[in-house]
Formats: C-alpha cells, sequence, structure tokens
C-alpha cells in the first residue's frame, strides 16, 4: 500500500510519499509557518493535497503526521515549543479544512516505530528509538508496534534526574533544563549538553561540531569531553534498561553521527551495568532523517490511532 508521511518540524514542514515497500518516492519540503495557527494549519493542508494528488489516490491514501512535542491522548491536544498549535487539536482542525482526520504521533515514537519496521532494529522484539539531538527523547515498541502509554507520550527520558555519583565524579554542577527542573539528563548528553560538557571542561564556548572533529584528529582535550559524554550517555542507556530492558537500542539524532559513536557508548556501558544483564544490540538507524514521515505513514497504513 502506497502511503504518505509528513514530518512537522520547527522549521520546515516534510511531506514524503512512500511506496509499497516504504520507500521515498518524494519528498517536499516547505517553511513552517511560525506565528500564526491558521496559517500552519494551511500549510499542512497544502503538504496533504499535495501528497494526495501526487499519489493519485486523493483522500484514499493513508496519511499520518509526527510532531516534536507532546500529544494528549484523551483530547488530541498537542503541547509543543517550537509550533504555532501548542494547547491545540491539530489534527482536528486539520479535519475542518480537508474533510479526514489523520494520525498524529510524537517524532520520537515515529522514528521507533520506523527504526523496528524495515529499520536497525528490524529481528529484534523490544526496540528503543533513542534521539539525541537538540533534545533527548525516545520511543518504544515490541514486535514492530508501538506499546499503549496512559499520556498517549513518548519516552521522555531526557527529563530523568542525572544520578548524583555521576555529578559528583565528573565534578559537574547542576543545570537547569528547559522542562523546570534541574540536573535532567537531556543537559548533559544533547547536543548543547556536549557543548555545555566542553565549555565546562575548556573553560571557553566550544560548539559540538568543533569537540566531535578536533576528538576524531586526535586532539586530547576534547577526546576527553567526548568520553565524558559518552560515560553520561552510557548512564542514560543503563535507565533506559533498567526500566524497558529492550533487545535492541536504535540511535537517531545529530549526535548518532559521531564516528564510531556505537563503541564510544558500549564500553562505558559495559562498565555500568549491573551483574550479568546482556547488552541491548546498540545499532545507528537506517532511515535517519526520513524517520518522522516514515513512522507517521507505517502508522496511518496500519489505522491503528
Ligand atoms: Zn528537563
Amino acid at each position: 500500500m502506497i502511503s504518505g508521511g509528513i514530518d512537522i518540524g520547527g522549521t520546515k514542514i516534510e511531506a514524503r510519499l512512500f511506496s509499497d515497500n516504504l520507500a521515498t518516492v518524494e519528498v517536499r519540503r516547505i517553511p513552517t509557518p511560525k506565528t500564526r495557527l491558521a496559517e500552519f494549519i494551511d500549510a499542512l493542508a497544502e503538504q496533504v493535497r499535495w501528497l494526495e494528488q501526487l499519489s493519485d489516490q486523493g483522500q484514499a491514501l493513508p496519511v499520518g503526521m509526527a510532531i516534536p512535542g507532546l500529544i494528549d491522548a484523551h483530547t488530541g491536544r498537542a503541547f509543543t515549543s517550537n509550533l504555532p498549535a501548542s494547547g491545540h487539536d491539530i489534527a482536528a482542525l486539520l479535519q475542518e479544512r480537508i474533510g479526514r482526520r489523520l494520525p498524529l504521533m510524537n517524532d520520537c515514537q515515529a522514528f521507533a516505530l520506523s527504526e523496528a519496521n524495515g529499520g536497525a532494529g528490524q529481528g529484534f522484539r523490544t526496540v528503543v528509538g533513542l534521539i539525541m539531538g537538540t533534545g533527548v527523547g525516545a520511543g518504544l515498541t515490541c514486535d514492530g508496534r508501538l506499546t499503549p502509554r496512559f499520556n498517549g507520550s513518548a519516552l521522555e527520558i531526557g527529563h530523568i534526574g542525572i544520578p548524583a555519583h555521576v555529578l559528583v565524579s565528573h565534578s559537574l554542577p547542576l543545570w537547569d533544563c528547559g522542562c523546570g527542573k534541574r540536573g535532567c539528563f537531556e543537559q548533559y548528553v544533547s547536543g548543547t549538553g556536549l557543548a555545555a560538557l566542553g565549555a565546562h571542561r575548556l573553560q571557553r564556548p566550544v560548539a559540538a561540531e568543533e569537540i566531535v572533529a578536533s576528538a576524531q584528529v586526535g586532539d586530547a582535550e576534547h577526546q576527553q569531553v567526548l568520553w565524558q559524554w559518552a560515560e553520561i550517555a552510557s548512564e542514560l542507556l543503563l535507565n533506559i534498561q533498567l526500566t524497558h530492558d529492550p533487545d535492541c537500542i536504535t540511535l537517531g539524532g545529530g549526535l548518532s553521527g559521531i564516528p564510531d559513536v556505537v563503541s564510544l557508548l558500549e564500553k562505558p556501558f559495559q562498565s555500568v551495568k549491573l551483574g550479568e544483564m546482556r547488552m541491548p544490540a546498540i545499532r545507528t538507524a537506517i532511515h535517519g532523517d526520513s524517520s518522522g514521515a516514515r513512522g507517521a505513514a507505517i502508522m496511518a497504513t496500519r489505522q491503528t490511532f
């Protein structure tokens, strides 16, 4: 069955048409309207119409959508800091415009669903899709399907508090998080977290890209920052194992592009995991940038919304 997926981001709204085997047929990106809700819904409707016309299927084409943020499972309202639609039922507003209700999901869940079906998590029973980019979040699938969740949320693991012993052993302060709490993992292991670790150690502003590039060519100071990041990120992997015990963790987001990121994380994870617990397979994502739209398309074809 051909299908469409729409990945809604803070800067662009990306529509992808997928073939029967979920390969991308065509992509169209338009800028995300920043301030007006009506313009935002218009932009979504425009992308849906493009997909419907391109596919020759009209309204019979299954189309799903993914957003960065929480979606209330009962009211349908979205909570997101990057879109002019926070607090609104995006699917209902779009339905008024296009005449049908499309499924809407969290982008981390879309990522996990995409990688569990024909991606890096194919063949594993319990797959966590972990995105480490601007923010940190995850999705969870079992046997290729998303698990039901009380709040309909993704795994908001970026906002788990970092253990005190980790801060003490790395001589790090508690950093404030955008969620209103302090010491969330996201502040240490996201892209901005890596930059913050670098600035703390080097005592000057430094970009995450510079840390990775300089570590790659053998700069000892930058390598130490990257190892510190990996040690803290492995504590996050431990939290995932202790709470969900997946047999596969797939990595996405900008930091999954760090050279040899899997072995970089596996080494410290080996030393922090409990007792004889086996290591999950850690894999980098196969579908990368298309994951949001691809996962949303999978959900739409299954009509499990
Ligand atoms: Zn937080």
